[in-house]
């Protein structure tokens, strides 16, 4: 008899996301958090596996024909009693909404920053969907062994751009080639890169240590002293409670290439990085050492065979112990369902997973039912709130090539919809379908399903819009009146709530300063 209990479980589990602007290295970084916790034993496979699993759907090919991964991926690993759920996020500019919902299931994540580039374009962006959910924030300062921008200014620019404070956990020894390791400012410790990677670990009593002198150049050593001196003097302590909160950044600087900083960054993520959180629901707070099992379903994707129109739902199980069989209820259905085969992710293998406890993620095999944002919880009438959607940022009208399957096309876009695919919207005048997305590729993606699942072929057309917003007032003739003077604007989505599409900001700001009772929402709760 397993003795654990789901508190203790918790305790022992960090859920969390890799965010990172393409070929910042979160691949590399990955794949030697992956050889550290042992799940992996050459690094390199953690590409060649998504090949592999790739050959084997017809509609993945999109992925194969552009090298990159569709899919929002969870590597399960283990390391000195801690078991770490690792979500991954596609790393490509053409990413998804996918990328934007793996953020609602982690506890953490970890912001990988190129020592020469520091903040871009991408890495801003999923910060921004981080801070909605207040989730914390580690900084892994990579490519070191580079030509790299000076790391207060690296620092400076972190604090600045995303308004939170900086604390270095170690510092730098030089750059570049002259790059030599890091000192441990935890744990007083010198870090030596070694020339076949990873580091040689010296403890010392402090920066003042004389034995310091002995493992590194004078000059070196003298530099050290007066950056981590000024670092320490110029960064505020640590502070956990101001870390879990989201307002204070840990920083660690290495080469995942040469595999150096890594230890330090997943001990910090093991010492730090908040356990399974309490999730919210429409009735109260779940937390997860509660008995029941409850989960939500922030991913679905197509399985392998577009025939069988079978699909994986990625379930966070947020409170109790799950074990294979249990029979959970199916909260907007009302249906009961028993989950026979629940899928644990590794990350060489899938398999069937016995238990699964709070922060872990079980895939769920069924024919549709299960849609994102679903709740399924084992006895209590709840469901987990803060799954949203999130305005798209690509608007297409959809042109159908045969007129006749408009009610194909209809049932087609709606599911997909529900699927998490794309946004779809419904224009009021007309009838236009209106798809809408965060990155291209699920354009892609929407239109060669469409065309091999149900058999609809069509083409995406610019639409006269930049953006949608949901809209909300307290009162119906509030809203009304926006219908009324906006109808060309107006749409409803999936679910038939309203939305206004806005040309342009500008339209938009217009709309909000005429309208100020009405709630021009960027995000909307899943149904
Ligand atoms: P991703 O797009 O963020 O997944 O980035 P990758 O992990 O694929 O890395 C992008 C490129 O940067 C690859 O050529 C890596 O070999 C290289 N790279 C990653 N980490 C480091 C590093 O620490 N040092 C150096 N010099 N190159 C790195």
């Amino acid at each position: 008899m397993n003795a654990l209990t789901p508190a203790a479980a918790a305790a022992n589990r960090r859920t969390f996301a890799i965010i990172s602007h393409p070929d910042a290295g979160k691949t590399t970084l990955t794949e030697k958090l992956l050889l550290l916790g042992g799940a992996i034993h050459l690094a390199g496979e953690v590409k060649a596996k998504g090949e592999r699993r790739r050959a084997r759907s017809d509609w993945m090919k999109i992925e194969q024909e552009r090298g990159i991964s569709v899919t929002t991926s969870v590597m399960t690993f283990e390391r000195q009693g801690i078991t770490y759920n690792l979500l991954d996020t596609p790393g490509h500019e053409d990413f998804s909404e996918d990328t934007y919902r793996t953020l609602t299931a982690v506890d953490s994540a970890v912001m990988v920053i190129d020592a020469a580039r520091g903040i871009e374009t991408q890495t801003l962006k999923l910060f921004e969907v981080c801070r909605l959910r207040d989730i914390p924030i580690t900084t892994f300062v990579n490519k070191m062994d580079r030509e790299a921008r000076d790391p207060f200014e690296i620092m400076d620019e972190v604090a600045e751009t995303l308004a939170l404070d900086v604390t270095p956990l170690s510092w730098p020894i030089g750059m570049g080639r002259e790059f030599l390791g890091c000192y441990d400012l935890v744990r007083d410790r010198l870090i030596l890169m070694k020339k076949d990677g990873g580091g040689e670990i010296i403890d010392v009593t402090g920066l003042d240590d004389p034995a310091l002198e002995k493992h590194l150049p004078a000059e070196r050593v003298e530099a050290l002293r007066d950056e981590a001196g000024l670092a320490k003097e110029a960064c505020p302590p640590f502070d956990m409670e101001s870390y879990r909160a989201g307002h204070l950044t840990p920083v660690f600087f290495g080469s995942a290439l040469r595999n150096f900083g890594v230890a330090e960054l997943l001990q910090g993520i093991g010492d730090n990085a908040p356990p399974p959180r309490t999730q919210s629901t429409d009735k109260r707070e779940i937390a997860p050492g509660e008995d029941k099992v409850t989960g939500f379903v922030f991913k679905v994707q197509a399985n392998m065979d577009p025939k069988h129109r079978d699909r994986i739902a990625f379930m966070r199980i947020c409170s109790g112990r799950f074990n294979r069989g249990m029979k959970m209820n199916h909260i907007r259905s009302g249906k009961q369902m028993a989950i026979h085969n629940p899928i644990l992710f590794f990350a060489e293998d899938r398999e069937l997973a016995d238990e699964a406890w709070p922060g872990d993620i079980i895939g769920v095999p069924n024919h549709g039912t299960l849609r994102v944002g679903d709740t399924l919880s084992e006895s209590e009438d709840i469901r987990f709130t803060g799954i949203p959607n999130f305005a798209p940022e690509i608007l297409r009208r959809v042109r159908l090539d045969d007129p006749m399957k408009s009610k194909h096309l209809g049932r087609a876009l709606i599911s997909l919809a529900e699927e998490g695919v794309t946004q779809v919207f419904k224009r009021t005048m007309g009838g236009d379908w209106i798809v809408g997305v965060v990155g291209q590729l699920q354009l892609d993606v929407l239109v060669t399903r469409v065309e091999q699942e149900y058999g609809v072929k069509i083409s995406l057309e610019p639409a006269p819009f930049q953006t949608a917003r949901w809209v909300y007032a307290d009162d119906k003739a509030t809203l009304d009146k926006l219908i009324k003077a906006n109808t060309t604007a107006m749409a409803e989505d999936g679910d038939g709530q309203p939305v206004f599409l806005a040309r342009n900001s500008w339209e938009l700001n217009y709309q909000q300063e005429q309208n100020p009772k009405v709630q021009f929402s960027a995000t909307k709760e899943r149904a």
